[in-house]
């Protein structure tokens, strides 16, 4: 029997339409960092009819038509927004650029996504100006925000058009006939970091954001709701801002945009004057920001929500801005393939704090469409009892199940990526509990070997970052002839502090088995990071294979 209910697609143009009309009034802030100036508001309602603007311009005066690329190399602000709405929502396909590649993977990138346009801030035209001859397929540049436009004119040889982004827009009009899309049609495009090989593109459906967007807002995940004001920290080039922008608009939720200032000092000031009730980032700028709080006193009060996600979160940030800043934290886990949403680790009802707490610190509980199982490393699967470790593996409406394969080619299904069944394999080794909370141990690479166990990176960095001197602690394995593996703790020390290794590995020995306590510690500047702020261990492994550590061996 069919069911009796309307087939509707699910398509980015209806969050569009209902943001812009039903919460008309929310609006999108935009931090501009000058002092004593206010920051830029527009109302969802106005964010509505510029990225009608905008698909006008796009189509009629930049012929982009069909699922053509639309790519942004932009920061958090207003004007990304209008792309994220206003390109899958005319049916073309919008790709975020990540502005921290290297610029022979920003190339790279961009010839592989045939992207037709760049939408550039003015503040990034430098990055994007020398690529220009390189970039077979772009044809027009157009340029958003203050900054200089000279070094894009006459660098293509006169090949590519350079736009102004208020010139584009100006006087078309401000509403847009968007078309019916299949729901299933590519509506955006990102590419993974790529710390392996190529970079790989991952393309979400108009019905995977939609999706998406309504689990972010449920009260399981971040709540979003037209009260809220988020404060997404995460760049809109890191998988879409976790879908978080798509989804505020949505539920209505204003959006609180920190454009290029990622620095403890000023997110802790917009916090302060703009009052946001929920923010996200890696740990890494949260490890910043509480490091600011503590120093400055601000008012952070407005906030009821701290999520927490992208890399393990050290339980002792978590306490840190709970305990001395009455900060809610939220930890989640997710990744590009997977939209990123992914788990979030709100404790079960009627758990006492203490509790809560050892729910608190784990990944977090998967919702009902991730469904999850962890591959036993001989073969077949392992029960979810909390102790059985393996690889994670995952499938759902908003979860890969291929690689773009380029203009017109296959999509790819690397089997390092994709089982024969068509699940994601994570690389995310792990345990998940009877009641569904994921723990992760670590990435696959980085589990270490020794004498047959594993032991755990990331349960040896939580303890390291605990200790009252340590602002940083990396942990990876390094080869060893007696145990083939052994762990290498490399640590950053705050400032002033005076914590000698005898000191570390004896607070470790309080805390971890010891046959798992590193013997090789070393200190360091700064824990290399990824495009995206994550700890860089590749870089830490090759460090210490080319002799560029002072190890210190402790036994
Ligand atoms: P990306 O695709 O760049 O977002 O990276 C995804 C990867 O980040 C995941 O496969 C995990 O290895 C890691 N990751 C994300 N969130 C967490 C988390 N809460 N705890 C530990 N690792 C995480």
């Amino acid at each position: 029997m069919l069911s009796t209910m309307q087939d509707v697609p699910l398509t980015v143009s209806r969050i569009l339409r209902h943001g812009s009309t039903v919460h008309s009034g929310s609006y999108v802030t935009t931090w501009t960092g000058v002092p004593g100036q206010a920051p830029a508001k527009r109302t969802f309602g106005e964010v509505g009819a510029r990225s009608a603007q905008l698909a006008q311009a796009l189509r009629d005066e930049l012929g982009v038509a069909g699922d053509q690329r639309v790519a942004t190399l932009m920061w958090n602000n207003s004007d990304h927004m209008e792309a994220y709405l206003a390109i899958p929502a005319m049916g073309a396909v919008l790709h975020t650029l990540n502005l921290r590649l290297p610029a022979e993977q920003l190339v790279w990138i961009i010839n592989h996504a045939t992207d037709r346009v760049v939408i550039v801030n003015g503040s990034l035209v430098p990055l994007l100006a020398p690529l220009l001859p390189k970039l077979a397929s772009v044809e027009h540049v157009v340029v958003s925000g203050p900054g200089d436009r000279a070094p894009l004119e006459g660098s293509s040889g006169g090949r590519i058009r350079v736009h102004d982004y208020e010139d584009l827009i100006a006087g078309r009009p401000t509403d847009f006939d968007w078309p019916e899309v299949d729901e299933r049609d590519a509506a955006a495009l990102c590419y993974t970091s790529g710390t392996t090989g190529d970079p790989k593109g991952v393309v979400y459906s108009h019905r995977s954001i939609y999706l998406h967007s309504l689990q972010v807002n449920s009260a399981e995940a971040f709540g979003l709701g037209s009260r809220d004001t988020l404060l997404p920290v995460v760049p809109m080039f890191h998988v879409n801002a976790w879908g978080t922008p798509h989804a505020a608009f949505m539920a209505g939720a204003s959006l609180l945009m920190p454009d290029r200032f990622l620095q403890p000092a000023p997110l802790a000031e917009m916090i302060e004057s703009e009052r946001p009730t929920i923010a996200g980032a890696v740990p890494t700028i949260f490890q910043g920001l509480l490091a600011e709080l503590d120093a400055t006193k601000r008012d952070v009060s407005s906030l009821r929500c701290v999520i927490i996600g992208g890399a393990a979160c050290p339980p002792a940030l978590m306490k840190g801005f709970e305990e001395r800043h009455g900060l809610h934290v939220v930890h989640a886990w997710g990744m590009t393939e997977t939209s990123p949403l992914g788990c979030v680790s709100h404790p079960p009802a009627g758990a006492g704090a203490e509790e809560a707490w050892s729910y608190r610190v784990t990944q977090g509980r998967f919702p009902a469409s991730v469904e999850a199982r962890l591959a036993a490393p001989g073969g077949g699967f392992l029960p979810w009892d909390g102790a059985s470790a393996g690889e994670l593996e995952v499938r759902g409406p908003w979860i890969a199940g291929a690689y773009y394969g380029g203009a017109g080619a296959e999509p790819l299904r690397p089997e390092d990526k994709f089982t024969e069944d068509g699940w994601l394999r994570t690389g995310d080794v792990g345990t998940i509990s009877p009641d569904g909370y994921l723990t992760l141990t670590d990435r696959a690479k980085d589990v270490i070997k020794s004498g047959g166990e594993w032991i755990s990176s990331v349960e040896l960095e939580n303890q390291l970052m605990a200790h009252p001197d340590v602002a940083e602690a990396a942990v990876v394995a390094v080869p060893d002839e007696k145990w083939g593996e052994r762990p290498l703790a490399t640590v950053v020390l705050r400032e002033g502090a005076t914590a000698g290794y005898e000191e570390l590995k004896g607070f470790l020995a309080e805390r971890v088995a010891r046959w798992q306590l590193p013997e090789r510690w070393a200190l360091i500047p700064s824990v290399p990071k990824t495009s995206v702020g994550k700890f860089d261990k590749k870089v830490i492994r090759k460090q210490y294979a080319d002799g560029e550590l002072e190890v210190t061996r402790v036994d």
